[in-house]
């Protein structure tokens, strides 16, 4: 074996289908991770899988500065699909350059440098967005990072208030913090930094890249606190796996955004598939569903916590977004859910199960994850 960062896990996958996946020997997992948020619409939707091979068998890749109907129509749908005035898209390949066009676009439209991020917040892994992720582990052995960053602990707005200042160029905001744990900020935080930012005349940035296109239970998790961001940042679900980022701005960031570009940028093939999970997403009102069905999921686990005395400490999160602290490891319930009980899940830090299954979950599947779950940790 060659490849060599990822640590890979026994078993070898080899087709997906709405919620499940299928391993080289047939055995069925029930994927309550979607990898990471990606499969937003189930595995291989007939739609999304439709719109990838026509579009494939017509152009695969024309360079960004011709226009092409599939980017268009992205262009379109986003500006309509954008909460506010947040409707200048940029388009890139993943959530961390995403993130990168947000800084780098911040500061243009600001003249401001200095950025303000969150204690336990993740960003991604490249050398500026690295830079606003808040665990060590992941940015001790590449510094220098980029500078400038300042950290103030999650969901403080005093704290936020003396942080932001005239040199700030923007504030990075996960609506839920993901990778720190599902911690979900309350309305009045997320209404303050928007009048803190407007204050000081700072961009502030909602990094939606986990929580965005429906998860939460509506399309993006900052509409729930009605407040409008400068620039939203989404990537993960919204082309149910093939690589695409979008960074969404408000006119006074476009209008002074500076020279940027990418090859890949909005690639024909992304930007179809991107359309298409966004056509399954609006139609069949996933941002609905997923509320109900993860409402539906977090009680379960709680009067299953109950009735079976599970060790369990707390059921939080919002719509699909679910975190299941547990009194023991995380890694070693994965593993039995994963080897016993054929169910698929994800950490979010060493005492915290993360669920972000497929939108498309129902609660036939939900009750299967209880059961799974409870004899698990029975
Ligand atoms: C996954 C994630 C990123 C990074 O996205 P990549 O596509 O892995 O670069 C950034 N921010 C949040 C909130 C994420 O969940």
């Amino acid at each position: 074996m060659s490849g060599f960062v990822f640590s890979e896990k026994p078993i070898q996958i080899q087709s997906g289908e709405g919620m499940s996946l299928f391993a080289d020997d047939g055995t069925e997992y029930l994927d309550f991770g979607a990898s990471y948020a990606v499969a937003a619409t189930g595995h291989c939707h007939p739609d999304v899988v439709d719109a990838v091979q026509k579009q494939a068998g017509e152009l695969l890749y024309v360079q960004g500065s011709y226009p092409v109907a599939a980017r268009t129509e992205l262009y379109d749908k986003l500006a309509t699909l954008a909460p506010g005035d947040v409707s200048n898209v940029w388009l890139c390949n993943s959530g961390t350059e995403a993130n990168e066009a947000a800084m780098k676009f911040a500061r243009s439209a600001t003249g401001r440098s200095k950025i303000v991020a969150t204690k336990r917040g993740f960003h991604g892994r490249t050398l500026g967005a690295l830079a606003m992720t808040w665990k060590q582990k992941y940015k001790k052995p590449f510094e220098p990072l980029a500078g400038g960053v300042e950290f103030v602990s999650y969901g403080d707005s005093e704290e936020l208030a003396e942080a932001v200042d005239d040199e700030t160029a923007a504030v990075f905001l996960e609506p839920v913090q993901g990778e720190g744990g599902i911690h979900a900020a309350d309305t009045e935080y997320l209404q303050s930094a928007r009048e803190i930012t407007e204050e000081t005349g700072s961009a502030l940035v909602f990094d939606e890249i986990q929580t965005g296109v429906g998860r939460t239970g509506t399309l993006w998790a900052c509409e729930q606190a009605n407040v409008t961001p400068d620039i939203l940042t989404t990537a993960k679900g919204i082309a149910s796996g093939l690589p695409l980022g979008a960074t969404l701005c408000a006119d006074w960031i476009a209008e002074a955004c500076g020279d940027h570009g990418s090859t890949f940028s909005g690639g024909p093939v992304v930007c179809a598939a991107a359309n298409a999970t966004l056509d399954v997403i609006v139609d069949e009102d996933l941002p609905t569903h997923a509320s109900d069905v993860g409402a539906y999921l977090a009680e379960s686990l709680e009067a299953a916590t109950e009735k079976h005395d599970l060790p369990v400490r707390e059921v939080r999160g919002q719509g699909l977004m679910l975190g299941v602290e547990v009194k023991r490891g995380s890694n070693r319930i994965l593993r039995d859910l994963a080897l016993s009980e054929q169910i698929l899940a994800l950490p979010a830090g060493r005492s915290v199960v993360r669920l972000l299954p497929p939108l498309v979950a129902e609660q036939e599947h939900a009750d299967r994850f209880v059961e799974a779950f409870t004899e698990v940790l029975g």
